[in-house]
């Protein structure tokens, strides 16, 4: 298959797609129908699985797209294209893949970031019985955030109250702030909920279910966003001196994991997270497996001259969902620009996500094999 055939155009082409190929190349595949909402033509969405390689593999690499609705397009495309590729077939002694399409599959319908409830996943996964991680600065933002209309009025008062705010806190604080999750605004940014969404736990319980007795587990979950062109960018969540840091070092390169080089293609240094997929799979699994991988985006976005800029496709989401509708007369040339930042058409951001997805898919895998040799060995 050509290296941007596997692009879909829609949540439900892709997911049809996904589905079949699975089922072509032999995957075991489930089914997880989301009950809470339907798709913009009343389309059913579901979260669904494929698993290759042996039921018993004590090395899995679990690969996750569509945390983040829109930013599935490019992630479906690198399963799909690894499944057609015939990926299935080259999977090392004792290794299994274990493939969830669409983990926010009411985004990716929608070509939308957040769930059903304007939650962002990446920051859901968390003991909400506990106190809530506080952020007293995004009380400050949030007003600027989300105007009730979106003129050059309200872009002219988020540029001037944020330099005012940026002037008194610093840059970095405030985005940290707008972006690390919060917790009191359900019609804010990256809301992280106040219950595990219907994603987070289907995806717990079918983790814990299917990864029951792996010993070794590879996390890819895939994203777009960051300003570039398909180039990737590893945000991993394993701290310093641990073995899953050097693990994805050993996958992926040391260049690749350099905490500055990471922070350099980002944009900025990267901000705190709370509830993240990441920690609450390696969590959800700690009795008995050990977890290395990443967050890998490939960076989609045009540059930005300005923080409004920045901003926009986030504000123009809440927009939608809060204020004007999604049946709003501005919701297609919204949807659509929201579209262009997360899953552009460009042939080459796809050509690039292509590459460089084949590329690490072949690293991980290696990496697992060798990962459970060495374990093996102990
Ligand atoms: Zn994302």
């Amino acid at each position: 298959m050509t290296e941007t055939a596997a692009f879909s155009d829609t949540y439900t082409t892709a997911r049809d797609r996904f589905l079949e190929a699975a089922q072509a190349a032999g995957g075991d595949v489930q089914y997880y129908v989301n009950p809470h909402a339907k798709g913009p033509s009343g389309e059913t969405l579901s979260m669904d699985t494929a698993w290759f390689g042996p039921r018993d593999a004590s090395a899995v690499l679990l690969n996750t797209c569509g945390t983040h609705g829109a930013e599935g397009f490019a992630g479906s495309a690198a399963q799909l294209d690894w499944i057609k590729e015939g990926g299935p077939t080259t999977l090392p002694p004792g290794v299994a893949v274990l493939m969830v399409h669409a983990v926010n599959p009411f985004g990716f319908a929608w070509c939308l970031r957040g769930t059903e409830n304007n939650v962002d996943l990446n920051r859901n996964w968390l003991d909400h019985s506990a106190p809530h991680p506080e952020n007293p600065l995004y009380e400050q933002i949030h007003p600027l955030l989300c105007p009730k209309r979106m003129d050059e009025k309200a872009i002219r008062r988020l540029l001037n109250e944020g330099a005012r705010l940026i002037a008194k806190h610093g840059l970095w604080s405030i985005e940290d702030a707008i972006s690390r999750g919060q917790y009191s605004h359900p019609d804010g940014f990256h809301f992280g909920g106040t219950s595990l969404e219907w994603s987070t736990a289907t995806l717990k319980e079918l983790v814990e279910r299917e990864l029951a007795t792996t010993r070794q587990v590879g996390f890819i979950d895939w994203h777009t966003g960051p300003v570039g062109d398909g180039e990737l960018i590893y945000l991993c969540f394993s701290p310093p001196g641990s073995p899953g840091l050097a693990q994805a070092k050993h996958w992926w390169g040391r260049e690749a994991l350099n905490a500055d080089h990471v922070d350099q293609l980002w944009g900025s240094k990267r901000p705190t997270r709370n509830g993240i997929l990441f920690w609450g799979i390696e969590e959800a699994l700690a009795s008995h497996a050990t977890f290395a991988g990443a967050v890998v985006e490939f960076r989609s976005s045009s540059p930005k001259s300005n923080a409004a800029e920045a901003l926009r496709v986030s504000m123009l989401e809440r927009w939608l969902r809060f204020e004007g509708g999604l049946d709003a007369p501005e919701a297609a040339s919204y949807l659509a620009e929201i579209r262009e930042d997360y899953a552009p058409d460009r042939e080459s951001f796809r050509t690039n996500v292509i590459r460089n997805a084949r590329t690490t898919y072949e690293q991980t895998l290696a990496g697992l094999a060798e990962w459970r040799g060495a374990d093996a060995a102990d």
